[in-house]
């Protein structure tokens, strides 16, 4: 099977989707953005990082809680091993599960405004990029297509559960949720500080197996794409922190005198190879292992 013969379902920014009856064929593409937009050009590997990256903590954190993975090889059409995973189809909870350790971003923004991020009190003085005293979960909503998220606070998340939880007590599960959520996080923050990388914040998305209905861990999991991860060594109070990833080709963005709307310029053989290594790199610092294993392995 190759894919331009398997049904596409959807087409994010970064990720196509496959149906496959029962069940979906996720494939990480190589395409980049900057500022929302798609560059014309891809970073070969790019998306082989963000799939291995969620294949090594669904296997660490299937012991929190389960995952929809089902195979790197079965199923996936040879063009998009590496890339693809077969998933269960799971009914998706209309959250996302936002888990913030340090205080920086959009949850930055809200807590100077209001001294709050989604509903959650915290305590006043923080500095951008502090670690909070505990990580908080700080819901959204899954907006549509070129729609953004929305922060929520629990109550409003547990009202958005009701509709879908198998006996309607949205609060039961968005407390499951919650609790699933910084479980999660915690065990990736503390496996990161052992290499040497601060995982500020993620975003997980969880959905419910439409038999038994059972909480399973979706989508993907602490990738550079649905998480902040910072170099520990140039980690500074105070500052906003670069991103592992995607500030090497950010920087280039901004250099080259592109005014961030569509559309994006091309990227220069030099930048792509820059961006190839660092992604490289991110894969080897969080997973300790190199990513031609990865790639041998469901080759
Ligand atoms: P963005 O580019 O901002 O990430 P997006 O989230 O719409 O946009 P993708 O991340 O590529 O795009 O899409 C993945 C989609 O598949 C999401 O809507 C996610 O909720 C859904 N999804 C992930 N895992 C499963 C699953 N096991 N069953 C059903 N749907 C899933
Ligand atoms: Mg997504």
């Amino acid at each position: 099977m190759t894919l331009d013969r398997l049904p596409l379902l959807a087409s994010g920014k970064v990720r196509d989707i496959y149906d496959l009856d029962d069940r979906l064929l996720l494939v990480a593409s190589d395409r980049v953005s900057t500022y929302d937009v798609v560059h014309p050009n891809t970073i070969p590997g790019k998306g082989a990082v963000l799939t291995g990256v969620s294949a090594f903590w669904f296997d660490k954190t299937a012991h929190i809680v389960p995952n929809h993975v089902v195979s790197y090889t079965d199923g996936v059409p040879d063009e998009a091993r590496g890339r693809g995973v077969v998933v269960r189809k799971l009914q998706m909870l209309p959250i996302e599960a936002i888990v913030r350790g340090h205080i920086t971003g959009s949850g930055w923004k809200d807590y100077q405004a209001t001294g709050k991020v989604s509903g959650v009190e915290l305590p006043a003085g923080l500095l951008e990029s502090q670690e909070l005293p505990v990580p908080i979960f700080t819901p959204s909503t899954k907006a549509e297509l070129g729609l953004h998220d929305e922060a929520i606070d629990f109550a409003r998340a547990a009202e958005l559960l009701n509709d879908v939880a198998p006996d309607g007590d949205g609060d039961a599960l968005a407390t499951k949720v919650r609790e699933a959520a910084i479980a999660l996080y915690k065990f990736g923050h503390e496996h990161a500080r052992s290499r040497g990388v601060i995982l500020a914040d993620t975003k997980f998305e969880f959905g419910l197996d439409p038999e038994t209905g059972q909480l399973i861990l979706g989508d993907e999991a602490l990738t550079p794409d649905s998480s902040r991860y910072w170099p520990a060594d140039e980690f500074e109070v105070g500052t906003t922190p670069p991103s592992f990833d995607k500030q090497y080709v950010r920087d280039w963005a901004v250099a080259s005198g592109w005014d961030k709307t569509p559309p994006a310029p091309e990227i220069p053989a030099e930048v792509v190879k820059g961006t190839q290594e660092r992604y490289a790199e991110a894969y080897e610092r969080i997973t300790g292992e190199s990513l031609s294993s990865w790639l041998e392995r469901t080759a």
